[in-house]
């Protein structure tokens, strides 16, 4: 009864979002995933032959049936690309063990936009192409260990879901199976991961060899803005973010990835040398500077309370 009231409050909480800043981009997966329907159902095969052997991943420290619970979808909130440590610790357990893929990185600019855990450090792309015979047997080795036993080893590494070969197996899903992926990008030709907060810190049992509770993320101020950039646990999942107020609703949004003269300006403000027109890591740094000065959320980002606060609605004299 609980998950079924907190997927409802996770719907509605997108449902705002979505008419924001939910774009059908490459790596937008969650919003379909999350509002289709709660029957469930089985599909078919996986989207892979299966493996003749499963050599599984080096550096588990995990103890036999140590798994931690059954990771709920907890979607991108804050604008913070920079790659959490269980992400690099990730990949490169998994480069060592099937060394034909690829990194195609973990980080986006947040001018991406929609809704992807690529924003906040959470997601990594393994480059391994359908068309690849080496590269597609090896994805299907790591994948069916990952995903055999209802996720057994993807929840022992706070795997939140995967999109391969048009389909996309969630963990708090598990029992569907790989269902049809909802997205632009059929992913033939690399691997979605998306992880839950405490797989993203490595603080999962095939990492330490305990079980940590839930981590539901920072929460959204209003629907539609930047989160706090993650700061420490947070044991609750995320309530439904209200409304920007009226008078907040004429700002412009600037984050890691913006261009252009407002950024100039902001820059200028703050004092930002060395990347001049383009929001990257120092003009992030100096915005959340900034924002503690002021006790604002720090979102590193010029959110709308931000926008106001550095006076950017006052023209320059
Ligand atoms: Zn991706």
């Amino acid at each position: 009864m609980q998950r079924i009231i907190a997927s409802v409050l996770v719907c509605g909480t997108l449902t705002a979002l979505s008419m924001t800043s939910v774009a059908a981009g490459e790596h937008s997966f969650a919003p379909a995933d999350v509002m289709s329907t709660p029957q469930v159902r089985s599909y078919g095969p996986p989207p892979f032959p299966a493996p003749t052997a499963l050599p599984g991943m080096p550096g588990d420290r995990g103890a036999p049936g140590v798994v931690d619970p059954v990771p709920a979808y907890v979607p991108q909130t804050s604008c913070d690309p920079r790659e959490k440590r269980g992400i690099t610790a990730f990949k490169r357990a998994v480069m060592a063990q099937y060394p034909s893929g690829k990194d195609w990185g973990s980080t986006r600019n947040c001018t991406d936009d929609g809704i992807s855990e690529h924003l906040d450090g959470r997601a990594w792309d393994w480059n391994v192409n359908v068309r690849n015979p080496t590269q597609f047997a090896q994805a299907a080795q790591l994948l069916t260990w990952l995903t055999a036993n209802n996720g057994y080893n993807a929840r022992r590494l706070g795997i939140m879901y995967i999109g391969y070969n048009a389909r996309i197996w969630g963990a708090y899903r598990a029992s569907e199976g790989w269902r049809p992926l909802n997205n632009s990008n059929p992913h033939t030709d690399h691997v979605h991961f998306s992880f839950s907060w405490n797989g993203a810190l490595a603080k999962t049992s095939f990492w330490t060899g305990s079980v940590q509770r839930e981590d539901f993320g920072p929460c959204r101020p209003y629907a539609g803005q930047p989160a706090p950039i993650r700061v420490g646990v947070n044991s609750q999942p995320c309530p439904r973010a209200g409304a920007l107020p009226a008078s907040l609703k004429k700002a412009k949004r600037l984050w890691r990835g913006s261009r252009g003269a407002n950024v100039v300006r902001v820059q200028k403000k703050l004092k930002v040398k060395g990347e001049a027109g383009f929001f990257g890591s120092r003009t992030a740094q100096a915005v959340l500077k900034f924002q503690q000065r002021k006790r604002l959320p720090r979102t590193g980002a010029v959110d709308a309370v931000t926008w106001y606060a550095l006076k950017m609605n006052v023209k320059a004299k």
